[in-house]
């Protein structure tokens, strides 16, 4: 890894910046549908827009071709209950899954309780996550095992499909499928080069365009600035699809330590796509909700970096002297279940107090069956994306997991302070079509409101592509305000019109202080209040003083911009939300009453006028997820087939 110091060392000073500098360049692109972020959702919502004939724009901060979270790759597509060996219905599935959610198994009280998920997208999901999975073969991608590597392998059937224990315990379900994920990130630009989309690598989208200027008006367009070379982008849309994916780091900055690394998600979320919905007016959701860092920022492993949880399945974790802990197998018997329970992890502490189980732990994998080592290291940690990093440098460093068990590291390091907050699981308020509350702009993938996986963001990605297309064709172009564009043009320049100031980085870490110091573990009316003060007293004194050398570091600072009205954003959610909630994890101290039925519903949050409005929706306002999916979808030709 080169460092910079390194750098300093060889040159004594900075590089000069290897590309030109076009920042009084304008560009002006003209399409029906313009996709925002070309990460999983974004690529599919592109393909599928083209599909339909309409003219496409992909634009993407980075290089579509390994961008977003999904783009190093994937190693589970989680939910898929319309394949042809799935022993569940599919609308019965997206029924339970709403009511238990699937990524953070629901404790039992609250089983047929109250859940904050989407039925909408999770419902799209389940009809068309096979059809989606199919598309992606036909396009390249790898999704079975064609050379007969794995047979033998639990799960496996006759035509290469492997299933996952997950959600399956002993194959009960087959509902998630095993893919060779690092293969689809390049299938799915190349494809989106194929069908003439016209792809935009290294461009940041910074606001949205609305007619005739006004918030609240139908979507146009957006604008941004290439991040190499600094040029202003004006895109012009009949349709626009949001899919930048949430916000990673509000609460929490590291980047000096090395092994920082982002999960959940890469270093590109960073809110834009709900700050720009937000000052465009659209209504937001779920934005109260704020979550504790899984992630190691350099001080500790990354939540799965030792031998447990995620794609580590079918291990037995045991103590320093070889004995089995009472920690689930992630695997078939149950059912892929990810860490211990509560209870387990009772039993489990309580031992290494009283001797029972000697520390340091470790995965087994020389206790494993030939067969399911290899599946799990080659293709569940190999295809995965962070994991694949993890069991490479393993394997440099000499680690043969037929010979050597792997640390777990969870016990020994224990969790992330629970101030590092991440941007919870908000996003605007879809209807059937994946349209958000203004007319031309629709949301995919984990832009959505309480978002799922991968295969959600590219079934989602797919569905939101084909809608927004179908809406272009029926409109024209709207009518551009060249004022909105001047406002944009001079806050997106700002920080290089200056000589020196405060730098990118020491303004998110004083974003994400106020954060980590007023919202976090003990919320009040009065300590939501101090934090937008702070925020306030951050836009209003360091913002004007934020500085940057070059286009790479503008992005950067455009970037905290979007951290800073997320953080703004979460504390009016909060503000509004006057109950306490274990769902969401949302604890008032001055309301301390948990989940009241009369609270049972989201939260809506959207400027008016520049003025914050808030709003509720009942938790189940998208109807009767069946019967509104096929209503909504009279000519949908996938593939799927009611069992
Ligand atoms: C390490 C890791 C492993 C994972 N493994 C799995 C797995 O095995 N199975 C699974 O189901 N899920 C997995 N996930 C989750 C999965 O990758 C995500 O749910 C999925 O990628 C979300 O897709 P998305 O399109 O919504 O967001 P992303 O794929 O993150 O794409 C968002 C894109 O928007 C771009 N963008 C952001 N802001 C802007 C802007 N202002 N202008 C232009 N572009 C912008 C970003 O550069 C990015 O390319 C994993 C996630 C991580 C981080």
């Amino acid at each position: 890894m080169t460092r910079w110091q390194d750098i300093l060392h060889q040159y004594g000073k900075p590089t000069p910046w290897p590309y030109p500098i076009r920042y009084d360049k304008e560009q002006e692109i003209e399409c029906d549908v313009l996709i925002i972020g070309g990460g999983i959702a974004g690529c599919w919502a592109a393909i599928s827009a083209a599909r339909t004939g309409v003219k496409v724009a992909l634009v993407d901060k980075a290089d579509v071709v390994r961008s977003g979270q999904g783009g190093p790759g994937c190693d589970h597509w989680c939910v898929t209950p319309a394949n042809p060996h799935s022993k569940v219905d599919p609308d019965e599935w997206a029924e339970s899954l709403v009511k238990h959610p699937m990524l953070s198994p629901t404790p039992k009280e609250f089983l047929n309780q109250i859940s904050y998920t989407n039925g909408i997208g999770t419902q799209i999901q389940c009809r068309e996550d096979w059809d989606t999975l199919l598309e992606m073969e036909q396009m390249g991608g790898k999704i079975r095992d064609d050379k007969g590597e794995y047979i033998g392998a639990q799960g496996r059937y006759d035509d290469g499909i492997m299933f996952s224990p997950r959600m399956s315990p002993n194959n009960t379900t087959e509902v998630t499928v095993r893919v060779w994920g690092t293969t689809f990130k390049p299938a799915l630009k190349k494809e989106c080069q194929r069908l003439g989309v016209k792809v935009f690598d290294r461009v940041m989208v910074t606001n949205l365009l609305t007619e005739k200027g006004i918030q609240g008006n139908r979507v146009i367009g957006a604008m941004g600035f290439n991040g190499r070379t600094g040029e202003f982008m004006i895109f012009k849309s009949k349709a626009a699809v949001l899919s930048t994916a949430g916000s990673n780091s509000l609460g929490f900055l590291n980047m000096e330590l090395a092994g920082y690394t982002t999960f959940p998600g890469s270093r590109t979320k960073t809110g834009d796509g709900e700050a720009m919905a937000w000052r465009a007016g659209a209504e937001l959701t779920l934005m109260e909700v704020t979550s504790p860092h899984g992630l190691g920022g350099g001080l500790k492993h990354t939540w799965y970096g030792g031998s447990s949880d995620a794609s580590f399945e079918g291990i037995q974790q045991v103590d320093a002297n070889g004995k089995p802990l009472p920690w689930p197998l992630q695997g078939w018997p149950d059912g892929g279940t990810m860490g211990p329970s509560p209870q387990e992890r009772e039993k489990i502490t309580k031992g290494i107090q009283d001797g029972t189980y000697a520390l340091p732990f470790f995965g087994d994998f020389p206790g494993m069956s030939d067969i399911e080592r290899r599946v799990t290291w080659d293709l569940m940690l190999g295809e995965e994306s962070t994991t694949k990093n993890i069991t490479r440098s393993y394997e440099m460093g000499g680690f043969n997991p037929a010979k050597h068990q792997l640390m777990n590291f969870s016990y020994i390091e224990g969790t992330s302070p629970s101030h590092w907050l991440n941007g919870g699981r908000g996003g605007p308020i879809i209807d059937w079509d994946c349209k958000s509350s203004l007319d031309g702009l629709y949301v995919a993938g984990e832009s959505q409101f309480a978002a799922g996986d991968h295969s959600y963001a590219a079934s989602t990605g797919r569905y939101a592509g084909r809608k927004a297309a179908s809406y272009a064709k029926n409109i024209a172009h709207g009518t551009v305000s060249k004022d909105q564009i001047a406002l944009e043009k001079a806050r997106v320049y700002a920080p290089i019109s200056r000589e020196n100031g405060i730098d990118w980085k020491e303004l998110h870490a004083g974003i994400a202080r106020v954060l980590q110091l007023f919202i976090a573990e003990f919320k009040t009316e009065s300590m939501y209040n101090i934090a937008l003060e702070q925020l306030k007293n951050i836009e209003e004194v360091f913002v004007p003083r934020l500085y940057a050398i070059d286009p790479h570091k503008l992005m950067r600072s455009i970037e905290d911009l979007s951290l800073l009205t997320h953080a703004q954003i979460v504390c009016n959610a909060g503000l509004a939300r006057k109950a306490s909630s274990r769902v969401l994890n949302f604890y008032r101290i001055d309301c301390p009453q948990i989940d009241p039925p009369e609270w049972n519903k989201f939260i809506t949050v959207k400027l008016a006028n520049n003025k914050v409005k808030t709003g509720s929706l009942p938790l189940n306002y998208w109807g009767n997820m069946k019967k509104e999916y096929e209503a909504h979808n009279k000519d949908y030709a996938g593939v799927y087939k009611s069992k």
